[in-house]
């Protein structure tokens, strides 16, 4: 049986690429799936009272890193090598407990502020994975490729396993990480392409984050990152570019013609002083797929996908000295295209689409004064994550602000001792 969200104030939802904002609807909720959207007769279907709020496709953070919530603030405001130097020699001494540890207390952070689906990056995905499905959350996730910190065999055989375990699995999708061209070899990227072919994976890979990342390939291949890739046949459909804050102008054209997936993290790239420019308005310009991620919890240092909307637009703002980049094109980007990078008929609330769900509360005083013309500029430049209320991700209600929060909010606290207690001796 299913339920209907009764009297829902405004309803966003995408039709033919275009962004429409209902007024007063229900939306019908039986196995999963949206089954009717509009003004709905009397049924047998639970009855949810859903005035005063406002349903929006639930948000896909199409690219982080889980468990590092672990170490969010930790040597904060270093140099990146110097900053990533220690973060290393911390990641080398992690277990898998304390992998569960970080990666909970990101999936309660992305849960209570709206996200439904994330695209992770990390070590022990299994881990993450078990936790995702206890919380109802929907991942993408796999084994990550570094050969600066782990054996390939190893973790192909990881990914082998993996697989066969979530294959089918209605919220985890099993991807291949590769961490970037810099951290692993060239035997090693054609292995994840191959595996790609052979077990049907898109690949997530770092691409051109850094100018020194630019100039090492350069000098070690004779050409630009995404150059590099191309020669390799790892620019595809089935391949993810994160950052591309360094790329030319050529590239650009290689990523359209092969219908490669971007994904910009803005705030984490401002926050590491990557600089660059993610040419996110060129990108969609040429019809390639752009979504947005907050990057991990330890170089954001938020998971709230509402504050990545909002910086993915005045970050370009700021680049362009334009306003080219709009509210819409950033809310496009948290819904309707991180659907599809996932594969899955969702991002809208019409009859067929998967009930990835998100409620906010329209008594929040960062949506006043609500319209229904400027409700989606209130939602990516004002609202933040504390602003939803209710969070439903295949159906199921996963989060409901009056009866989840304090549960969550003392397991977060909880959680957070305990990484205390294991930091404590890198400090
Ligand atoms: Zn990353």
């Amino acid at each position: 049986m299913g339920y209907v969200l009764r009297n829902c104030d405004f309803a966003l939802t995408w039709v033919n690429e275009e962004l429409r904002i209902l007024r007063k609807v229900d939306v019908a909720i039986e196995d999963g799936l949206i089954t009717n959207v509009g003004n709905i007769g009397s049924t047998d279907l639970e009855e949810i009272n859903c005035s005063g709020h406002a349903v929006i496709p639930g948000i896909v953070n199409a690219h982080t890193h889980t468990p590092m919530s672990l170490l969010r603030g930790f040597f904060d405001d270093a140099e990146l090598t110097l900053w990533l130097d220690r973060m290393w020699t911390v990641e080398r001494e992690l277990g898998p407990d304390v992998i569960a540890l970080g990666s909970e207390l990101s999936i309660i952070e992305m849960i209570m502020s709206g996200t439904t689906s994330f695209i992770d990056m990390y070590h022990n995905p299994d881990v993450t994975a078990d936790i995702a499905l206890r919380y109802g959350l929907r991942a993408a996730l796999g084994p990550t490729f570094i050969d600066t910190l782990r054996d390939p065999t190893q973790v192909e055989n990881e990914l082998r396993n993996f697989v066969n375990r979530f294959r089918g699995s209605r919220l985890v999708v099993p991807i291949i990480n590769v961490h970037s061209i810099y951290a692993v070899n060239k035997d090693t990227l054609l292995r994840a392409k191959d595996l790609s072919n052979e077990l049907n994976l898109p690949i997530q890979i770092h691409v051109s984050e850094t100018r020194d990342e630019v100039y090492k390939v350069k000098r070690e291949y004779g050409v630009f990152p995404v150059e590099y890739l191309n020669s390799l046949g790892l620019v595809s459909s089935k391949v993810q570019l994160i950052h591309l804050g360094w790329i030319t102008n050529w590239e650009l054209g290689i990523i359209a013609g092969a219908n490669a997936r971007v994904t910009h993290a803005p705030t984490s790239n401002m926050k590491l002083a990557t600089a660059g420019h993610f040419p996110m308005r060129e990108l969609m310009d040429m019809g390639v797929l752009v979504t947005l991620g907050t990057d991990g919890p330890a170089s954001n240092n938020s998971l709230d996908m509402f504050r990545e909307m909002k910086m993915a637009v005045l970050l370009q703002r700021h680049s362009y000295w334009d306003v080219g980049i709009k509210a819409v094109h950033a809310f496009k980007a948290a819904t309707l295209n991180g659907y599809r990078l996932l594969g899955i008929d969702g991002g809208c609330i019409d009859k067929g689409c998967v009930a990835d769900l998100v409620l906010l509360d329209l008594s929040s005083p960062r949506l006043q004064p609500v319209r229904d013309d400027n409700l989606l500029s209130n939602i990516v430049y004002s609202v933040d994550g504390s602003d939803v209320s209710t969070v439903i991700v295949n159906g199921r209600i996963i989060y409901d602000r009056d009866r989840d929060y304090y549960a969550l909010r003392d397991r977060a606290v909880k959680i957070g001792e305990e990484l205390n207690d294991f930091i404590q001796r890198f400090l």
